[in-house]
């Protein structure tokens, strides 16, 4: 098929060019690349949309929420996307879950598509396409786009950068040891969900609810004179998920009439620019013809221990071999 018949059928917001366009832009191959570059510049008119980050730790209720959020937001008149973590194994890379088992009435809604990627690499469910993605299916006709991401290392920070509100889920009870992993994760959130909020667990996410509150107090603030909020929410009863909605509403409105809003997309289209420079770049070097010949001995100088890997870096890069 050719490019612009593609972006013609994901224009109309035809799931299967959809995926099909998705698959394209994570394809390594190189002569699929140029493709996706084309189907990118052909649909990244921005229309008015809005990206949200899911984040938290295996087990807190993301795909519970996101099934509720999601049809919240369906029945309120928008269209949703799910660019969803699939717990499948991280050795096999592969989608064996598929999205039936997972938000499954969500899946199953006309208005909503749900994208599983594998957790595979570091980057737990967040791709080096991820940015592409938005665009795709912001094309597609899909006003709101979810970005799950599990909790682990870089992939909070990855997917902060590409959203314009970042939430994060909590356990009740969390709330006593705020160091380490989870001040920084505190540092860039937008808005901060306590779920699991029913039954027994209710007064202690109360509770945990008003210490991350006295926390964000003590922390620098994203953005000065903007508060946290702080939402309790069952994904199982659908409790508090609407006013989370609203919560993430008012939010997008204050970034907006602050000019906030264009503010962050601007920069996150440097940022996205920035790292695909970075990853091209980083292909040549790898596949330089002098880079390639010098590398078998340089290696071998560096096991045994005749060069430092900074020598051995730096002596690499004198052998880059210019086209001119
Ligand atoms: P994820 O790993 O973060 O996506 O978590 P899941 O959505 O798979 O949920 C993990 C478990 O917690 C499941 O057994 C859910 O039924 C349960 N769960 C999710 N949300 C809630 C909630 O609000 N209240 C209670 N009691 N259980 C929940």
């Amino acid at each position: 098929m050719k490019i612009s018949t593609l972006a013609e059928q994901i224009k109309l917001g035809k799931r299967r060019a959809l995926a099909k366009g998705i698959t394209l832009i994570e394809s390594e191959q190189e002569k699929h690349q140029e493709s996706a570059q084309q189907l990118i510049a052909e649909l990244q008119d921005e229309r008015d949309t809005m990206r949200i980050g899911v984040s938290g730790v295996p087990g807190v209720g993301k795909s519970t929420f996101i099934e509720a959020f999601g049809n919240v937001l369906i029945d309120a008149g928008l269209r949703v996307a799910v660019l969803a973590v699939d717990p499948s194994s991280p050795t096999t890379g592969g989608s064996i879950l598929g999205d039936k088992t997972r938000m499954e009435t969500l899946a199953n809604r006309e208005e909503a598509f749900v994208r599983p990627s594998p957790t595979s690499g570091t980057l737990g469910g967040v791709t080096k396409r991820t940015r592409e993605t938005i665009v795709l299916c912001e094309a597609a006709g899909y006003d709101i786009v979810l970005i799950e991401t599990v909790g682990v290392g870089q992939s909070e920070y990855e997917v902060a950068s590409m959203v314009d509100c970042f939430m994060v889920l909590m356990l009740p009870g969390g709330g006593d040891s705020l160091q380490g992993i989870k001040r920084g994760i505190l540092e860039i959130t937008d808005v901060l969900v306590i779920n699991k909020a029913d039954g027994k667990q209710e007064s202690m996410a109360q509770r945990a609810g008003a210490e991350y509150k006295k926390a964000f107090h003590l922390l620098k603030p994203k953005y000065e004179g903007i508060e946290v909020p702080v939402q309790l929410t069952s994904s199982l009863t659908g409790k508090g998920i609407e006013k989370t909605w609203k919560t993430i509403q008012d939010f997008i409105d204050t970034l907006k009439e602050r000019g906030l809003f264009l503010k962050n997309r601007k920069g996150q289209r440097q940022q996205w620019f920035k790292r695909i420079a970075e990853e091209r770049w980083l292909n040549l070097l790898w596949k330089n013809p002098g880079v390639e010949k010098e590398l078998p001995s340089l290696a071998k100088r560096i096991s045994n221990q005749e060069i430092t890997p900074d020598q051995a870096a730096n002596e690499l890069l004198k052998h880059v071999k210019r086209e001119d």
